[in-house]
């Protein structure tokens, strides 16, 4: 990897790590999720650098890819247990990194994603397969009895590129892509109290461009027009000036311009935990840029 691109991970990892702090300490009961998303999401402006994707609450069973809709109320609860996922970017070149905010009584279920995470970035080197992180992480989550989610992995990076080759596995394996050096990776593990597996929800706030092609509706072609500096990026509903956008969203999904990402959770009345970094593999282990 170039210096210069290496350098650019690095400070992507140090203000994400840095607001996720900062945003996790806003996490109270009675305090709105819009608010939440809206405050973290400016830091990251304010910093001079890219939102990767918009800000990721996720509460309770719901595991990922929740995000607040333009006209959320909801606020947090005593006994939520709040999934924090945000993507800071410098150039296109991504810190991914999540934690999760106990407002109730699941340490353990906690304690199971960051040890986890934390046992497999130890085994991070050239020459490793992601069999073997795979291994790790389960038995971590496993030992804690709970279990890790296994239709949610970590993955690959590259710049403007949030999830690529290759897939990091919550479950045990053998053998698979093997790690290289200069490669960009992140490890996050989930997990649950439910059935081990996500399922996609109604609820859909989280999109992104997928094809380049011309559209004729002119709420498409306005949506289009808005989206293009993210080259890819997901964006959120909420952050359309584009008005009444419901219809052509459904519209872009349909004709395969844009990808469409629903809440993913396990079973109702589960708890998800996630704990994420972002990491350079080195020579000899590698550099935790969200760290
Ligand atoms: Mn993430
Ligand atoms: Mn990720």
């Amino acid at each position: 990897m170039k210096e210069e691109v290496f350098e650019r991970y690095v400070q992507a990892g140090k203000v994400a790590s840095s607001i996720l702090q900062k945003g996790a300490d806003l996490i109270k009961p009675d305090v709105s999720l819009a608010e939440t998303a809206t405050l973290i999401e400016q830091m990251v402006i304010d910093e001079g650098l890219g939102v990767a994707f918009p800000v990721n609450i996720s509460l309770n069973e719901a595991a990922a890819h929740d995000t607040p809709s333009p006209d959320d109320k909801r606020t947090f609860n005593k006994g939520d247990l709040v999934k924090l996922d945000l993507g800071v970017h410098l150039d296109g070149y991504i810190a991914d990194t999540a934690l999760t905010v106990d407002l109730g009584e699941q340490d353990l279920l906690v304690e199971a994603s960051v040890a986890a995470r934390n046992a497999a970035i130890a085994k991070v080197r050239p020459g490793v397969t992601i069999g073997e992180l795979g291994t790790i992480v389960a038995a971590e989550i496993g030992s804690r009895g709970f279990r890790p989610v296994a239709n949610l992995t970590g993955h690959g990076l590259d710049q403007f590129r949030l999830h690529m080759g290759p897939n990091v596995p919550n479950i045990g394996g053998v053998g698979g892509a093997v790690l290289e050096e200069g490669m960009a990776i992140a490890i996050e593990p989930f997990a649950t109290t439910g059935s081990g597996y996500v399922s996609d929800q109604k609820r859909v706030e989280i999109f992104s461009q997928m094809a380049w092609k011309p559209v004729r509706m002119p709420t498409s072609r306005k949506i289009l027009k808005e989206i293009e500096p993210l080259n890819g990026l997901p964006f959120a509903r909420r952050h359309l000036k584009t008005p009444k956008p419901d219809l052509a969203l459904l519209r872009l999904v349909r004709e395969g311009v844009i990808h469409s990402y629903p809440v993913l959770a396990d079973v109702p009345g589960s708890f998800v935990s996630q704990s994420e970094h972002t990491m350079i593999v080195t020579s000899d282990g590698c550099v935790v840029t969200t760290a």
